[in-house]
């Protein structure tokens, strides 16, 4: 059996700098707190919790001597809250996350109408609502465009996928006399989707890994199933069976951009003890 990883499996950019943030200030034996869970995968936050940072929702608690800023940023007024406090804060805000911020105050600033394009309830978005002005509009796939002011500035969760961004442009074209985008996708979702696509077509079997609760990783789960290709979304190695690879030539690995590196690598022996090689240690997927 052959085993291929997808180059891009794991941590993002943003969540690799988060968790290192995390990591370094653990073990200092103060208290350490992220504002919610850090990432959407429960082995990394047990080990953090091991090693003395836990998630909080409040940042009044009294305990709190560091704060950490999750990659997703905050809203407006709970920045200016945290700058008042007595303790450190630490912020992890993804910079991406952060120069969608900052197009969405200028376009505010400028007199668009800012138009986001995302879900509402996501922490990101409601971040960069907080910047938009009182007249923001935020639409996703299933939302059907208002109506809008004849000046519109457009910013995109980052996560969003480019085709969304396309149709909302056109349909926004039908209705206003100017419109201005900021194109503040992250490539590193589509381009990990893409590989995930391409990795799926040629093998027997993939194995996606991260959070149950994670929604890219379960987005690449449900690409992988769309494709017709048997798919497992597993946590950790224990959960994997011998008989998912009955008969099976080539596996597939991918992981999600909040799933660390050690899972990954647990999950990739577990089935070389399975009689799997791996072909050069990585894929050839682009
Ligand atoms: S997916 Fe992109 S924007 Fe989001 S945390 Fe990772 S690098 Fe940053």
């Amino acid at each position: 059996m052959e085993i291929i990883i997808a180059k891009r499996a794991g941590f993002c950019f943003g969540v690799k700098r988060a968790v290192d943030m995390a990591f370094h200030v653990a073990g200092t034996g103060e208290k350490v707190y992220t504002l919610g869970p850090i990432i959407h995968n429960p082995q990394v936050i047990e080990k953090l919790q091991e090693q003395g940072v836990q998630p909080t929702a409040d940042i009044d608690n009294p305990e709190i001597k560091s704060l950490i800023i999750r990659t997703h940023g905050v809203p407006k007024n709970v920045s200016e809250g945290l700058a008042a406090m007595h303790y450190e804060v630490l912020d992890a805000t993804c910079p991406f996350v952060k120069k969608a911020q900052q197009y969405a105050k200028l376009l505010k600033e400028d007199g668009y109408q800012v138009l986001i394009i995302g879900d509402r309830e996501h922490p990101e978005v409601k971040g960069l609502m907080s910047y938009a002005g009182e007249d923001v509009v935020v639409v996703n796939k299933d939302a059907a465009l208002p109506r809008l002011k004849s000046r519109v500035g457009v910013v995109v969760q980052t996560t969003q996928p480019v085709t969304l961004l396309q149709k909302v442009i056109r349909d926004v074209l039908g209705q206003v006399r100017e419109i201005k985008v900021f194109n503040t996708i992250c490539n590193s979702t589509s381009l990990r989707l893409k590989e995930t696509k391409e990795m799926a077509k040629k093998v027997d079997v993939m194995v996606v890994v991260g959070g149950k609760n994670s929604a890219n990783t379960s987005q690449l789960a449900h690409l992988c199933a769309s494709m017709s290709v048997p798919t497992y979304h597993i946590e950790t190695a224990e959960e994997i069976r011998d008989e998912w690879f009955a008969g099976m030539q080539t596996i597939g690995i991918t992981a999600g951009a909040s799933t660390p590196d050690w899972i990954i690598k647990e999950v990739e022996e577990r089935i070389r003890d399975r009689g799997g090689r791996a072909r050069d240690g990585h894929s050839d997927q682009g």
